[in-house]
Parts: structure tokens; sequence; C-alpha cells
């Protein structure tokens, strides 16, 4: 017998469940039932959603699939930060991380399966990149952090950041549908000022953000404010330049009024000149902006090196003159691979 492909559940808006229950003889408010259970329950099998007749189960489970991401192994680091590997139904695995402090639980999700860019100093550019992932597969991750965050720390999570795997951008449409499910009161009903996505910088899809009129916040992977070391670091970046990369978040500024942050390693010998800082300032001038110095994470036989004290001083100092808002981050999760630019799927 040739068996029926089943239709992904969750792929159906709430009012085409809701249709669904009116063309199978049922009422439509069964739609509003299920929807629930799919999203703000987060169910993983028909059989939980005890509201709905045994028979309405079955004929669900006839019609439909439910694919769930399964949390395949969780680690653990001495420092708190938990790391997810992540099932998909198609068995590719892409990694989320919890990452604690006193005040929050910050979870830090993929947005594809593998990255297209070719960041050097990025250990996720080494995986080719495999697919996009479906707006529900976002949301699955933040679901599964925040229910861990209830259960190690006991309390809800607080903020996500897009800085797992993958450029959020170059999967646009699904991660803005994620963000509406995460945002609305049908599904985790979380304030879009706790969400920040982080892209390498992709001129005209930061256009479409502002048009769009999103309303999370906006972090830029700087890294280097002078083309030819960006170049060097960041390949694409001879695609997409600093001056068009720059005119593109003028224009999300004057249509969002949204401050700009950026994220900044400084290596050794790479960018860790005063000429560095001082392009860095004239880069961000345009706009209230924040800078966080990142600590960079090794990934790698040595080739990019964290720059000294004295050159992240110097950052720190010449920023702050500026009226610069600057802060120096330390890496969370490095026992466990768990820090920025190294998920991998070591496991
Ligand atoms: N593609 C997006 C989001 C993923 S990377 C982006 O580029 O913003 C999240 C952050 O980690 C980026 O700022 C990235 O530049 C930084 N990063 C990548 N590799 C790193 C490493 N080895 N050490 C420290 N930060 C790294």
């Amino acid at each position: 017998m040739e068996e029926i492909k089943k239709k992904d559940i969750r792929a159906l808006t709430r009012e085409q469940l809701r249709e669904f229950f009116v063309s199978n003889g049922d009422k439509a408010f069964r739609g509003n039932q299920v929807y629930e259970w799919l999203w703000q329950k987060a169910a993983y099998s028909f059989d939980v959603m005890t509201n709905l007749s045994k028979e309405t189960r079955e004929m669900l489970e006839a019609n439909f699939v439910i694919n769930h991401i399964k949390v395949d192994q969780m680690q653990r680091s001495s420092d708190g930060t938990i790391k997810n590997a992540v099932r998909l139904h198609d068995d590719l695995i892409v990694e989320s991380v919890l990452i604690p402090t006193k005040s929050r639980t910050t979870a830090c999700v993929s947005s594809q399966v593998g990255c297209s860019l070719d960041c050097r100093f990025c250990a996720t550019s080494r995986l080719k990149r495999m697919r996009n992932l479906n707006p529900d597969e976002i949301y699955d991750q933040v679901v599964a952090i925040d229910n861990e965050s209830r259960l190690y720390f006991e309390r809800p999570l607080s903020n996500i950041v897009f800085m797992g795997m993958g450029e959020p951008l170059m999967n646009y449409n699904n991660v803005l549908k994620a963000i509406d499910k995460i945002t609305s009161p049908d599904g985790l009903g979380m304030s879009p000022k706790r969400i920040t996505v982080s892209t390498s910088g992709v001129p005209k899809l930061i256009r479409k953000m502002a048009d769009d009129e999103v309303k999370f916040k906006l972090a830029v992977s700087l890294h280097s404010a002078v083309d030819e070391i960006r170049t060097s670091i960041m390949p694409f970046n001879a695609k997409f330049t600093l001056s068009d990369l720059r005119e593109s978040l003028v224009y999300w500024y004057e249509k969002t009024r949204s401050r700009i942050t950026y994220e900044y390693v400084v290596w050794d010998g790479i960018n860790d000149t005063q000429k560095d800082v001082d392009a860095l300032v004239e880069f961000c001038r345009f706009a209230p902006s924040k800078v966080n110095l990142i600590e960079y994470n090794p990934i790698d036989d040595g080739e990019f090196k964290q720059a000294s004290n004295a050159a992240i001083d110097r950052y720190v100092n010449t920023l702050e003159k500026n009226n610069i808002v600057v802060t120096v981050r330390r890496s969370r999760g490095k026992d466990i691979d768990a820090a920025c630019g190294q998920l991998a799927n070591k496991s």
C-alpha cells in the first residue's frame, strides 16, 4: 500500500486549521484548541491534546505529523551555560545555547543548518549551509530553552539572541515568522525588545527590516571598519562593502530610531592599532551606537589570537571618549564549545 505523505500540521495558520475542522464536519473552534496545543503548549504529539475526543486525535494523527525538534544531547558548562544539540525531523543537527546570568536567561538560537558566509574566525562557516530552518524549528529551540530555564533556574527565559548557527538575514522570512510567533500572545508573548537579531551585515536586508518596521533589536558583526581588513577576515565584505553597509544602517536608524549594537573582536596583529579604533569611531558616528567587544574563542590552530589587554583598553578608552557605549563581554560556555563562533556540531 502506498503510504500517504502526511502534512506538517504546524505549517497551517490558525485560520487554515479552523477551516480544516469545518470541512471535516466539525466546529471551527476545534481549530483554536489544536492551535493552542501546538503553539502555547508546544505539544509533541496528538495524544496529549486531552480536550479533544479520541476520534478527533486519531483523525489528526492519520492526516498530520508534528515535526518537532528533539534535544538529542544537552551539555552543561561549569559556568552554568547549557548547550543543546537539536535533532531536526530530517536528522540534521543544529545547536542552541542557554546563557544564565544573575538577572537574566538568554537563549542563543540557530537560524540555518550550517552557514553560507565565510567568516574565517567562525567554526560554523566550515559547515556547508545545508538548509534554512523553518519558523517552527526556530520557535522550538526557544521553547526548549524556556523549559530548561524554568527547570534549572526557576525562572522563564528573558532574552533571545539570533547568534547561533547561520546568518538570520539569509533566512529572512522564516526568522521573522518565528519572531512573530515568539512575540504573539498566541505563542510565548515575549516583548520584541528582548530579542536581538545579529547579522554579518547584508545591506539590502537591513533596509528591508527597516521597511518592515521590525521591533526587535539589531546587532551587526563588524569586527573591522576598514574594508581591506574586513574583507580579509570576512570575505563576503568584498560584495557587501562597508559603505553599502553603513548606508543601510543610516537608513535603518532613520526609520527605526533604534540604537545599533556592533559586535567586535580585537585580534592581535589584525585590528589592534589606533587607526583601527579611529575607523570604528568614524563608522558609528551617524547614530547612537554600542560596541560589544567580544572575547575571541579560538577555533583554529592559532591563526587568530585575542589581542592584548592594552589593545582592548585602547578601544575602550577611545570609544568612551567619543561617547560610544562600550562593553567588554566575557565568553560563556567555552569548555563545552558553546561560545560565540564555536558551534560546529562537535557534540
Ligand atoms: N551570522 C550572524 C550570527 C551568528 S555569529 C552574525 O554574523 O552576526 C554570532 C557572533 O559571534 C557574531 O558577532 C560573530 O562575528 C561572532 N563570532 C564568530 N566566531 C567567533 C569566535 N571564534 N569568537 C568570538 N566571536 C565569534
